[in-house]
């Protein structure tokens, strides 16, 4: 496709003198009357580079200039400002002007096809250096999403969970809101991987990941913590709401139902829940501990169960 100059002269013999130059070189070119004219077309047409005579009516080559660099240097096609001789000395000291190149009239038309020549070359390494950009940019995303996500459930990895939970926890350390956590295990899971085949409980795990997000809130994290257990970070909850969270999850998945090929099978699930401010907790690891005996103590009960085990000294929470 060929490459497209704005061309924007107010002398009509002068822009079809450059016009019929660079017409001749393989070039689209659009012409502009005027500073205004040169702006709208700058804009709607998207040129590849910009030749603008400093001599305009109304808003002045010089000015053009400085509006188009100004929005955003590098979106910006290269310009070349054309000058009459005596402008020289002011245009190289005046760097905030900020064109790519400048021309002195009267124009020689070797030297402007060798000028345009490189100014497109420039644009071409300045639209690679976006495009690698762009690329640099979606590949980042993609290795973040990955560093941070479980392949098999989509739910955020155990680095992403503890991350969230330090600073969660620095917050509850600042403010006083309350912070609080589950830790889920799936019941006698390893029957269902024995009966019904690995991939099977591959499904299960993964449709038990999706009820557990569907059970929280945008600003809870639910993670895969290992194998068939996984935790949630809740914010701004204390253990009695965390309580309420974890039983909305366990009924959701006892109704659940798994079928793939021809198989069927339910699943339920013991959860352990704990909360700081707590006077036996002072480090996440110390919440992750608590959670994990609630947990236990849900499975010795008989599974199927949240607990929160409260701590002994303070009766009101028992
Ligand atoms: P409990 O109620 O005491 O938790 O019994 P359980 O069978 O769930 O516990 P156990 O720790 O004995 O077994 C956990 C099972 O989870 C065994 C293991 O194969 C299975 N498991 C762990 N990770 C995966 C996984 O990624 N996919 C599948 N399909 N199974 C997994
Ligand atoms: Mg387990
Ligand atoms: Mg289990």
């Amino acid at each position: 496709m060929a490459k497209r100059i704005l061309l924007v002269d107010g002398d009509e013999k002068s822009r079809k003198l450059l016009s019929k130059i660079l017409s001749e070189d393989g070039y689209e070119i659009i012409e502009g009357l005027n500073g205004q004219k040169a702006l709208a077309l700058a804009r709607d047409e998207n040129p590849d580079m910009v030749l603008l005579d400093v001599e305009l009516s109304g808003l002045s080559g010089r000015e053009v200039c400085r509006i188009l660099k100004g929005n955003d240097d590098f979106a910006c096609p290269p310009i070349i400002l054309i000058t009459p001789k005596e402008d020289v000395q002011f245009m190289a000291e005046k760097p905030e002007l900020s064109a790519d190149d400048f021309l002195t009239k009267p124009v020689h038309p070797l030297e402007l096809q060798a000028r345009v020549r490189s100014m497109l070359r420039l644009k071409k390494l300045q639209d690679d250096l976006i495009r690698s950009n762009e690329r640099l940019q979606a590949v980042n995303e993609r290795l973040h999403a990955l560093s941070s996500l479980d392949s098999l459930t989509g739910l955020h990895n155990r680095l992403s969970f503890e991350q969230r939970m330090r600073y969660e926890f620095q917050r509850t350390e600042r403010y006083g809101t309350p912070l609080s956590m589950l830790m889920c295990d799936l019941d006698h899971f390893k029957r269902i991987n024995d009966s019904l085949g690995h991939p099977f409980g591959d499904r299960v795990l993964k449709a038990v990941a999706d009820c557990l997000v569907d059970c929280v809130r945008v600003v809870d994290l639910v993670a895969r913590w290992g194998g068939e257990e996984m935790v949630v970070t809740l914010p701004e909850c204390n253990a009695a709401n965390a309580m309420i969270v974890a039983e909305r999850i366990r009924k959701k998945v006892e109704a659940l139902e798994v079928s793939a090929e021809g198989q069927k099978a339910g699943v339920t699930i013991s959860i352990g829940a704990s909360q700081y401010p707590d006077s036996r907790v002072r480090s996440v690891a110390d919440m992750l501990d608590l959670a994990d005996k609630a947990l236990y103590l849900a499975k010795s009960q008989g599974r199927n169960q949240s607990c929160y085990i409260p701590p002994v000294s303070d009766p009101k929470e028992k």
